[in-house]
């Protein structure tokens, strides 16, 4: 795949024209159906190239959480206040450093119009809120804190507010019938009932370019045959990742090289070597959502600590902050420590990831012999319970700022989960894109005719990540792509 031709064809060397389009998607996940339902409403003929034999992407496999705020419908609903500027204040600093401040400032200015656009496409929500640690909702509710607002550090910075917007699921929840694949069906659902034409089993290869250097079209291939496809307005790049393409991994994002998740192969990076080879500016492209692979509702109870036996992150945060800072500055050495009480109430929580539920690796009935047996340097663990122990008498956590909620004290028996290399990911670097999703040229500007949104771009993720990002900026600039793309 890697050695396949991608540098751009010339207009000239096209013969015919197999299929033509006002707009010509390439991707079928959440940032294109999300472009080809704003096209198609802004009055543009749209036609979509999906490489599999349907569309739904890692979209239609995913937690569905998508990120918004400053004051949803449901927000309010759920009895939240919210403001864009709080917004923006937390996002600023948990999906930092480096975010794009212009792409920052449309996003949550326009967060509440979106959810009214997601409503107004047929998504379904449930006026409830989901209150408990956990990467997803296990219940129907539609509204849950993904992103450690509520947490340190970032609860003393901004007012929290949750801001993950769940669709509702049907109960009782079944593996194939996630906040993912409802969100996913309806707005597909709604792309056919404008008219968009999806091309299954179509994998885009190159871009073709007229004299000018404008993009007019793209060159696919389908079972073995070459087809040209003619963008007249525009071509709208939404084919994921490249959490896939082993060598681009090694270059830009070596920490989760071989470590993929929640994603799907056919994240393979194509979409970003495309536009690269026609000048395409890249962004972040070391930036990766981390998931940690423990149940939240076990690490909540316990304290986490590192090859030292020291601890690094308060422990009741979002478990994708957890897995950064583990795998980024604690070389993916991470061990839950709990005592039995915390354990067993850990494993009787409600959860919606209870195959994250570890059984304990060692138990012992003093800290002293439980950092021996897991070969912790002589008194390191002993000196972070004994100090965690002191402050959680009086209910609070001076060092890390768990919430009072979840400090007690640690008792005995004591155990530890070995939670080393439990970590796995996506990227979130890719191209570089405008507020209205035109793709930058390394000159600074857009390329003509070549918008991108999704996972292949560099969205609003600057090195941190909360859950709904990748489903949130992946349909407003989806669709923001689409609305440009139809008017140019
Ligand atoms: P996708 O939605 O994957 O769509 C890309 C599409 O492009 C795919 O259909 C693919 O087949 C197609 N394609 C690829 N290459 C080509 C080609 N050459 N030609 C034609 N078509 C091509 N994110 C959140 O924000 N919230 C969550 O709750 C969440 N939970 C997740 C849980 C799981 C289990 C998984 C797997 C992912 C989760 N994610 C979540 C991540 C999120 O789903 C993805 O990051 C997001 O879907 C990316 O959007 P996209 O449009 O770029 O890619």
């Amino acid at each position: 795949m890697s050695n396949s031709p991608v540098r751009p064809v010339s207009i000239w060397d096209i013969g015919s024209w197999d299929l033509e389009s006002d707009i010509v998607i390439a991707g079928f996940g959440i940032a294109g159906v999300s472009a080809a339902i704003g096209a198609a409403e802004s009055g543009a003929d749209v036609l979509v190239l999906e490489r599999t034999g349907g569309g739904g992407g890692a979209a239609a496999l995913s937690g569905g959480i998508v990120y918004l705020g400053g004051g949803t419908r449901l927000q309010k609903a759920c009895g939240f206040d919210d403001t864009p500027e709080n917004m923006k204040t937390f996002l600023a600093a948990a999906l930092g450093p480096g975010v794009d401040e212009a792409k920052l400032d449309v996003y949550c200015e326009g967060s509440v119009d979106h959810f009214d656009w997601l409503e107004s496409c047929g998504v379904p929500y449930k006026e409830g809120f989901w209150s408990q640690p956990g990467w997803e909702c296990p219940e129907d509710d539609s509204l849950m804190y993904s992103g450690g607002e509520n947490a340190a550090p970032f609860s003393s910075l901004v007012d929290p507010a949750p801001r993950g917007h769940l669709a509702r699921v049907p109960m009782p929840r079944t593996g194939d019938q996630g906040a993912g694949h409802v969100l996913m069906t309806t707005l597909i659902a709604k792309a056919a009932d404008l008219g968009v034409r999806v091309e299954s089993d179509v994998r885009v290869q190159r871009l073709v370019v007229d004299d000018t250097g404008r993009v007019v079209g793209i060159v696919a291939q389908r079972f073995g045959d070459t087809l040209a496809v003619r963008a007249r307005r525009g071509v709208v790049l939404a084919t994921g990742s490249f959490a896939y393409n082993d060598e681009m991994m090694q270059a830009y994002a070596p920490r989760l090289y071989q470590r993929p998740a929640a994603t799907v192969e056919e994240h393979d990076g194509r979409g970003i070597l495309m536009a690269q080879a026609l000048g395409a500016r890249l962004a972040h492209m070391d930036a990766c959502e981390v998931a940690f692979f423990c149940d939240p509702q076990l690490i909540a109870r316990g304290v986490l600590v590192n090859g030292r036996g020291q601890r690094y992150v308060a422990e009741d945060t979002y478990p994708g902050r957890v897995g950064q800072l583990t795998l980024y500055q604690n070389d993916n050495q991470a061990f839950l420590v709990l005592d039995e009480r915390a354990y067993e109430e850990g494993m009787e929580a409600p959860s919606s990831s209870p195959q994250l539920r570890h059984r304990p690796t060692w138990v012992c009935e003093t800290v002293a012999e439980l950092e021996s047996e897991m070969g912790l340097p002589a008194g390191a663990l002993t000196a972070t319970v004994e100090l965690y122990n002191e402050h959680a008498e009086q209910g609070t956590d001076p060092v890390l700022g768990k919430k009072p909620e979840w400090v007690r004290p640690i008792g005995s028996p004591i155990a530890a989960i070995d939670l080393r290399n439990m970590t796995g990911g996506f990227t979130l670097g890719g191209l570089q894109t405008s507020v209205h999703s035109e793709v930058l040229h390394v000159d600074g500007e857009p390329i003509r005719g070549l918008y991108a949104a999704g996972r292949c771009t560099s969205g609003l993720s600057a090195w941190g990540y909360c859950s709904g990002i990748s489903l949130g900026d992946g349909s407003f600039f989806g669709r923001r792509a689409g609305i440009r793309a139809a008017a140019s």
